[in-house]
């Protein structure tokens, strides 16, 4: 992952440069709030505009680079794309209220519920019946035509994640501000990410303790 490469290098001391999107989280309503987060201690905006947006979209895999142009050629730099931008950013930082205060026992509040049913009712994100090797799937279509339509998938995602994730393993990685949900069996997850975050912990917990054990030289 080239952002691994990128936030090394902030941290080893050279100009730090924007990371590229995160999907370590397990929903992308999830990964759409880990869109913010620190390089050297300081909160980055990695959707810095419509087009970013857009970005993310295609990173995602709600829709191609083809029909992201699409949208970008006719909507990029108007106003409604500037107003859904504002829109998403509010949207993204009442999910993560919910988010944090799900992780420390609470749950989502009455207002954030209002909000997304509110949303959830002027954005549906229609199903399709598709032939898929031979079987026929339910999936869900996304053609977005103006930039409000790009609230529906994440509508969606985060619909399930209050509903279908085990809110007791919805966690904030150990070292960053990102979040995550813990698939794994036994509930043992501690990082955003083993490259990004835990192989970093792990070698300051063993210089402590190498430290710690060392003679003194002096
Ligand atoms: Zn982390």
């Amino acid at each position: 992952m080239r952002v691994l490469s990128q936030m090394a290098q902030g941290r080893q001391g050279s100009v730090p440069k924007t990371p590229d999107f995160l999907f370590v989280s397990g929903n992308p309503a999830l990964d759409f709030v880990n869109t913010r987060p620190l390089l050297r201690g300081q909160p980055v905006e990695l959707l810095n505009d419509f087009a970013a947006v857009l970005r993310w979209f295609v990173a995602a895999k709600f829709l191609d680079q083809k029909a992201a142009a699409k949208v970008r050629e006719r909507w990029a730099n108007t106003a409604q794309a500037q107003a859904f931008w504002r829109q998403l950013l509010a949207l993204r930082e009442q999910l993560r209220r919910a988010i944090l205060s799900i992780e420390s026992g609470g749950a989502a509040s009455e207002r954030m519920l209002r909000t997304l049913n509110r949303l959830l009712a002027q954005h549906p994100l229609p199903a399709q019946l598709v032939f898929s090797k031979g079987i026929l799937k339910k999936e869900h279509r996304f053609d977005p035509r103006k930039p409000p339509d790009f609230f529906a998938p994440l509508l969606n995602a985060a619909a399930d994640l209050f509903t279908r994730f085990d809110p007791r393993r919805l966690r904030q990685c150990e070292s960053c501000v990102l979040h995550f949900h813990d698939a794994t069996k036994n509930a043992t997850r501690r990082w955003c990410s083993m490259k990004l975050c835990g192989n970093r912990a792990k070698a300051a917990k063993y210089v402590a303790r190498h430290r710690l054990q060392s003679p003194r030289t002096s």
